[in-house]
């Protein structure tokens, strides 16, 4: 969610610090800004709006020459998005800034440090919690010779919520201090220059090698050298890592949005996360901690996430359940942690994030750990805090998903979920060495699959070239249908912003079904054959009040199609994996439907990649 990003080197840092905001753009944001050195002094640029709108005002002020400098894009959470309220803000009385602060998350104290603050004689200048921070670490700095990494320091032990901070202040002009707590930092590490970032998008143009700040972490970040302490002040000897993908595919590649880039790479991205799995015929797991030993031993499951990821999870959970007779759930990770669950010594927690860094499913996964369960975290992006809390990962290669509604990265944590089913299922006696051999065959099958299921994609423009302008769309399934629903009728609200419900399809009856009236879109699913009956009288249900019918089904259909307007066909594929194919149109649906009504797909309203708020 939100971005921050800072250079210090030798060149002109504000191209730097330009490219690097456009390269965090996907993570979502609704207003933009930098603070840099410049022989005046310590300037800020701020303007609610899109990166080019900083651009335009940098312009207008005579532009920012500088070799130092931090970049914030903001998704508002304590103020509305305004110039006033973005980031950065700076610290000091009478409007004296003499350090300026960008941070991404929320700091929950705020209130209290904002009384006490004033009492002090600090004037606010934004509603936002963030400009707390930035007098906190003024007033401790004042009159004081400590240096601007210890105040910070001294600062970051006052505030309660979660924060990745950049700071700069007047007394060092070429040093940012950057602090971490529950939203993620990394420190680019270049020649004679370094930066910071919220992910190595920003940095990956100028360097591949990068360190990670960890929880509690301060560093100090300086041209010719980079030092992290952690909370004690204690310096720390922290790995040097290395970016390992390639930037093309973080690029558009010739599409014209990432988000229908990233659906045709849906059969790469599946490939990539089930191949190196398979070998001689079973899954293997030891990778993250699932030895048969403790598979046999697992008495619930459960699965925890946000969003797709949750959707996800409850596919997972119906083909957990079905083939391993393991009671499992599929749960909403912000509701889990409050609702005091019952967890066991012998459950397993799968988390499911494609950022690695959501929030709520982060608490989560931490509450079941200190439960005693073991916790397998099903992620995208390697490094993540997920990936590195949780006792075991099973990363999804699905490589850097851009567009923030998730597609590509979606599909592969469908093919993790199966995965770990089958193996349950193999290592607990419900299915034998030839079945799992079977099940292997299909999961390697499955690419191939999505690749031609994504032959639909024109029928899908057509359809949604004449449905777009709906003002609600109904999805419609029973079982794998229902979960693969939810996630339908999310893409098409999150990027159309047209109203629309997932039902399961004998449940529409019980109240939904009267809002359905004369030329309704309704799409059904019907994937499951044995379901295929009850789900045809659903159909005519709706159909009987109006409704326009699109259905989903696979190429053996044997129920009666006739009322509906047009038929979509899937290639044919074990049943059990029929969500990964049935989402495939929809997405597409999704994407059109948003094309043809001028929404900004890529990146929409309100919405952010990596949501690490709570
Ligand atoms: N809570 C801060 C604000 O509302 C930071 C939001 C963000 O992470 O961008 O300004």
């Amino acid at each position: 969610m939100c971005g921050i990003v800072g250079f210090t080197g030798r060149e002109n840092a504000l191209p730097v610090l330009i490219k690097g905001l456009y390269s965090l753009e996907y993570r979502g944001y609704d207003s933009a800004g930098v603070a840099a050195f410049t022989k005046e002094g310590l300037r800020v640029v701020k303007t609610q709006g899109r990166i080019a709108n900083l651009e335009e005002k940098i312009k207008e002020e005579g532009g920012l020459c500088c070799t130092c400098g931090i970049g914030h894009t903001r998704w508002a959470t304590h103020g509305e998005p305004s110039d006033r309220n973005s980031h950065p803000h700076l610290g000091g009385k009478d409007g004296m800034g003499k350090v300026a602060v960008v941070h991404n998350g929320i700091i929950e104290n705020y209130q209290d440090l904002r009384t006490r603050l004033e009492k002090h004689g600090y004037a606010f200048q934004s509603e936002t919690d963030t400009e707390t921070v930035a007098h906190l670490i003024d007033y401790l700095h004042t009159g004081k010779q400590e240096d601007l990494a210890q105040t910070v320091l001294a600062a970051v032990q006052r505030i309660r919520g979660s924060y990745a901070l950049g700071v700069v202040s007047l007394d060092n002009p070429d040093e940012i201090v950057a602090a971490r707590r529950d939203n993620p930092l990394v420190i680019g590490l270049g020649k004679e220059e370094n930066m910071i970032a919220s992910d190595i998008t920003a940095i990956i143009s100028r360097t591949d090698r990068y360190i990670i700040l960890d929880d509690n972490e301060v560093a100090i970040v300086r041209p010719d050298g980079v030092t992290v302490m952690n909370e004690f002040g204690e310096t720390l000897d922290k790995p040097v890592q290395t970016v390992t993908w390639d930037m093309s595919a973080a690029e558009k590649g010739g599409y014209e949005h990432f988000m229908i880039k990233e659906i045709m790479e849906q059969p790469k991205a599946v490939g990539d996360t089930v191949r190196p799995r398979i070998q001689n015929d079973s899954i293997l797991f030891e990778e993250c901690g699932l030895t048969d030993e403790r598979l046999r031993e697992i008495e619930n499951i459960h699965i925890v996430a946000c969003g797709s990821a949750l959707h996800a999870g409850m596919v997972g959970k119906r083909v957990i359940e079905s083939m391993c007779r393991v009671r499992c759930s599929a749960e909403v990770a912000s509701e889990f942690r409050y609702e005091n669950p019952i967890i066991g010594k012998k459950d397993l927690c799968i988390v499911v994030s494609q950022s690695g860094e959501t929030a709520d499913t982060l608490a989560a996964m931490r509450l079941a750990k200190q439960a005693g369960a073991f916790t397998v975290a099903i992620v995208n992006v390697v490094s993540s805090t997920i990936a590195r809390e949780a006792d075991g990962v099973l990363y999804t290669w699905a490589g850097p998903e851009i567009a923030v509604a998730t597609t590509k990265a979606y599909s592969a944590q469908l093919a993790a979920l199966y995965m770990i089913s089958v193996r349950i299922a193999r290592v607990r006696g419900h299915i034998s060495i030839g079945d799992e051999k079977a099940l292997c065959a299909e999961l390697r099958r499955l690419p191939r699959l999505i690749e031609q299921t994504l032959a639909c994609k024109e029928q899908m423009q057509r359809i949604a070239t004449r449905y777009a302008n709906r003002a609600s769309v109904f999805f419609l399934g029973r079982g794998l249908d229902y979960a693969a629903a939810l996630e339908a009728s999310l893409k098409l609200k999150e990027i159309s912003y047209v109203h629309s419900e997932a039902y399961a399809a004998g449940e529409l009856k019980h109240g939904t079904i009267s809002l359905i009236e004369k030329g309704t879109l309704v799409v059904a699913l019907a994937t499951q054959p044995a379901l295929f009956e009850k789900t045809v009288s659903n159909i005519r249900e709706v159909v009987s009040r109006g409704a326009s019918v699109v259905l989903v089904t696979t190429d053996d259909f044997t129920g009666d199609e006739s009322v509906c307007r047009h038929i979509v066909r899937l290639p044919k594929c074990l049943s059990e994996f029929s969500a990964s194919l049935s989402i495939i149109p929809l997405q597409l649906l999704a994407y059109y439907v948003a094309v043809e009504r001028s929404c900004d797909v890529d990146k929409p309203r309100n919405l952010a990649k990596s949501v690490t708020v709570e």
